[in-house]
């Protein structure tokens, strides 16, 4: 099976089970899992911030995140095709009772001249503009990455109005291998990252938040009280660290495959795609003729997986284990594929 219907489907490779299985541990509730500490420690260092958390998802980073910057009434900025708002069940509305401002931005970024306007004046019956949430790269907006020059405008922006910055790092590591940003460019313009390891990393479970030592300490207890305090999850950890090390170099190479399949749904007019839309791993592409439904149905017939991601869009992730071979017959069916 040739399944591409996410980065999240991969399954722990040999080496990353080694080093699960050699990961020492302790318990983490307790702060003593020596491999989650110096892992937390090895990624703030990373990206230039004070300290990590290690939590069980995205969702819930995003979410712990959003709870240490804002109080009641708040108000986050937002594209409107944000994970946050779109695919973590309304929860900054219930967890932290802040409302989220969705923007029209472009391939789910924002950006100065976009946010500027939304910037609430402070009376007394505005909601409080807090937080400005950016996701890098972006998903549900086909995987584009922000520049250093929008992101530095977008920080400053914040800084003017005394903003804090959110990043939606769930692949940020996609971002890196696209944009050749360093991890530290993130710490200097976000107050709190979220970064995910089960995504094109490969490891099983995993994510961090990334903020000052104060935020850390107060997102610990929240983390708590969602249920996410883990007893020895340095075996996780060492899963997510192991991803870092060996399956953040390949991440180019998965960008790669998906311009090369990019190119073969272009050849095939049954597809529509607009070729310049595909930055890092994910390709977005229209249905012309046939539904959704047959077109999956016809490649799943075919060994090949892939997802819904609109009306008439269907959505390809890749991931490193995509092999060449793989990619090989995905191209040739890909071209020559017809529904009737
Ligand atoms: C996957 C993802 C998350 C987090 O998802 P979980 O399934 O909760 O780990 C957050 N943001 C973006 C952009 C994502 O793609």
């Amino acid at each position: 099976m040739i399944d591409l219907r996410s980065d999240t489907v991969t399954t722990p490779t040999e080496g990353m089970l080694q080093a699960m299985m050699s990961a020492k541990v302790g318990d983490d509730v307790f702060g003593e899992d020596p491999t989650v500490n110096r892992f937390e420690k090895k990624m703030a260092n990373l990206f230039g911030m004070e300290a990590g958390l290690f939590v069980p998802s995205g969702t819930m980073s995003n979410q712990l995140c959003l709870n240490v910057l804002t109080s009641t009434g708040d108000e986050v900025i937002i594209d409107e095709l944000g994970h946050v708002f779109n695919y973590e069940t309304g929860a900054a509305a219930h967890l932290s009772s802040v409302q989220l401002r969705p923007l029209n931005g472009k391939n789910g970024k924002l950006s100065r001249e976009l946010i500027e306007p939304a910037i609430r004046p402070k009376n007394d019956w505005d909601p409080h503009t807090r937080v400005i949430a950016l996701e890098n790269t972006t998903n549900k907006g086909g995987g584009d990455f922000y520049s250093i020059e929008e992101l530095i405008e977008i920080s400053n922006l914040a800084d003017e109005h005394g903003l804090f910055v959110h990043l939606d790092g769930a692949r940020i590591w996609n971002a890196m291998a696209a944009s050749g940003i360093e991890p530290e460019f993130f710490g200097s313009i976000a107050d709190t990252i979220s970064i995910c390891f089960s995504k094109g990393l490969g490891a099983p479970v995993g994510s961090m938040m990334l903020a000052s030592g104060e935020m850390i300490k107060k997102a610990r207890r929240m983390r708590k009280m969602l249920g996410g305090g883990m007893r020895q999850v340095g075996l996780l950890a060492a899963a997510a660290e192991y991803g870092v090390e060996h399956h953040w170099p390949l991440l180019e190479s998965d960008h790669q495959n998906a311009k090369r399949f990019s190119e073969a749904v272009s050849r095939n007019s049954e597809f529509t795609i607009d070729k310049t839309s595909v930055h890092t791993n994910i390709v977005l592409f229209d249905v012309v003729n046939a539904s959704v439904k047959q077109v999956l149905d016809t490649f799943e017939s075919k060994g090949i997986r892939m997802v819904q991601f609109g009306a008439k869009t269907i959505r390809a992730t890749f991931h490193f284990q995509i092999t060449d071979e793989n990619v090989e017959e995905l191209t040739s069916i890909t071209e020559s594929i017809t529904f009737d």
